[in-house]
């Protein structure tokens, strides 16, 4: 029998959820359509959740490992007892998926389990049963995007959700793609014991990110022990008895070679997923890169029928995700509902952190907007020091006539939470100066924010 709702999310990542819940406080009456067997999608089952309770096990294992003698802490024999390692990712991500289903109740959202196509307008089915809708929110988000010659069997050739899951710590670990999962990733297990290469083909890490950071990024990445090769391109890979041979070549063209693994994973991006949906039946657009076409509203070309989250264009963060849904479900209950895209922080969780919010120099420089810089080392920050952190350096862009904050750069300790300041600070259209006459607590890692704000105007006072 069909039932009737207000809103029917496909897709129960941090979109789709987000936009129920939303949705539901807004008095809507919601069903939420997933075919996991746990809510949360992506971030909470197989992405940010369960990569980030590995990278910090790992991090703790390396700091037992080569850190805290610094400290005067003197540990036994450390040992590595990966079962329980994974253990313990499986129960912060039950913990975090068993939450949204509390907070589904909560709402009164109706979970529908299956595989969701739309029939028609306003018609979704649910593995053979048909419920009726006013609108429909596609959040169906993304998956690994698949390299011609590499066929994942997620065991020896791993996605990121493979390489969540391994049993045993590759002696050598070849990662293809030198970006943010890729990265965080080959942290992970380098930090238990891996050899890590990664093959980029660029001629970069971290495609995107401000180019000095990226550049001091890799220098503390290969001070780790990280081996990049860059400028080369992956042709095929052999699975052999011991692991797998891939193929490499300079990405200009040149002679091939021969790089061997135990476990290879596959990290050159995510591409949006829409596998089952039906929008070719009911005429809904996609562009060239498979995602799902929208307007400034969310809204597809056919009425009723919106999309947010991996699916559609811009980063693919779950943050973004999140603030999309909430906009948009604003928007269906009459409200002005609204993300502004030129504030979207994006963060790398490896150590030292990475985190960019704005503007970067390259994109200041295309777009022929003068800037002034201002840039604080971590070295020179007290707290960091006492932490035994001083890799890397808070790094801001202001406009060069009227001081306004266009973006900010950090390599660093806990860059991920310190660039928080500066997106709220841009949110509010401040100036470097606004940051720099703000009281910062001390000794603390965000006086390096401070003292870089200073440094815009030349006066900083601890260098
Ligand atoms: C290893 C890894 C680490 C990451 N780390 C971070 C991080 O630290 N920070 C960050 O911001 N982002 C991170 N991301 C990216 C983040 O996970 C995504 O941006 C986010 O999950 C996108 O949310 P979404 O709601 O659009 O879709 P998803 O989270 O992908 O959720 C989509 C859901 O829809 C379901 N679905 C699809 N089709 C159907 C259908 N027809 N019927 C029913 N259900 C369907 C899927 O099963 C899935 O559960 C990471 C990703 C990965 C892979």
């Amino acid at each position: 029998m069909s039932e009737n709702f207000d809103v029917i999310v496909i897709g129960s990542g941090p979109g789709g959820y987000v936009a129920a819940i939303r949705a539901a406080q807004l008095g809507m009456k919601v069903a939420c359509v997933e075919k996991r067997a746990t809510l949360g999608g992506t971030c909470l089952n197989i992405g940010c959740i369960p990569s980030k309770a590995l990278l910090v096990s790992s991090e703790n294992y390396s700091d037992a490992l080569h850190h805290l003698g610094d400290h005067g802490v003197i540990v036994g024999e450390v040992k590595l007892d990966l079962a329980r390692m994974q253990a313990r990712k499986a129960e912060v991500v039950g913990a975090n998926t068993k939450g949204v289903e509390f907070l589904f109740k909560k709402n009164k959202i109706t979970w529908l389990k299956g595989t969701g196509t739309i029939t028609a307008p306003g018609q979704v089915a649910v593995d053979g049963t048909e419920y009726t809708t006013k609108n429909i929110i596609i959040a169906t988000g993304s998956e690994s995007m698949p390299l011609a010659g590499v066929e994942v069997d997620e065991k020896t050739i791993v996605s990121s959700t493979g390489a969540l899951e391994l049993d045993k710590v590759p002696d050598h670990l070849v990662v293809i793609g030198g970006g943010v999962i890729g990265l965080e990733l080959g942290s992970v297990w380098g930090r238990l014991g891996a050899k890590v290469t990664v093959i980029e083909y660029l001629d970069r890490i971290v495609p995107g990110t401000d180019n000095e950071v990226a550049k001091a990024f890799e220098r503390v990445l290969t001070k780790q022990g990280f081996k990049f090769k860059l400028g080369s391109k992956v042709t095929g890979a052999t699975k052999t008895a011991d692991g797998v041979v891939l193929t490499v070549e300079p990405a200009k063209g040149g002679d091939a070679e021969t790089v061997t693994a135990d476990v290879v994973l596959l990290a050159i991006g995510r591409r949006a997923y829409t596998e089952g949906l039906g929008l070719a039946a009911v005429g809904v657009e996609t562009d060239a890169r498979g995602r799902v076409v929208t307007n400034g509203h969310f809204g597809t070309n056919v009425r009723g029928i919106y999309a947010i989250g991996d699916v559609i264009a811009g980063p693919m963060l779950a943050h973004k995700a999140e603030d999309e849904g909430v906009a948009l479900a604003e928007m269906l209950a009459g409200q002005a509902g609204h993300v502004n895209y030129g504030v979207i922080p994006g963060v790398i969780y490896t150590w030292p952190e990475v985190a960019s919010v704005g503007k970067t120099e390259e994109e200041l420089k295309a777009e022929g907007i003068a800037y002034n810089v201002g840039k604080f080392p971590f070295l020179a920050n007290g707290r960091a020091r006492a932490m035994g952190m001083t890799d890397g350096f808070v790094k801001i862009l202001a406009d060069k006539r009227t001081d306004l904050l266009l973006g900010a750069h950090i390599l660093g300790p806990d860059a991920g939470t310190l660039i928080a300041e500066i997106a709220t600070a841009m949110e509010f259209g401040a100036s470097a100066e606004d940051v720099a006459r703000i009281c910062h607590a001390h000794p603390t890692l965000s006086e390096s924010v401070k003292e870089a704000a200073l440094a815009v105007d030349g006066r900083a006072l601890h260098i």
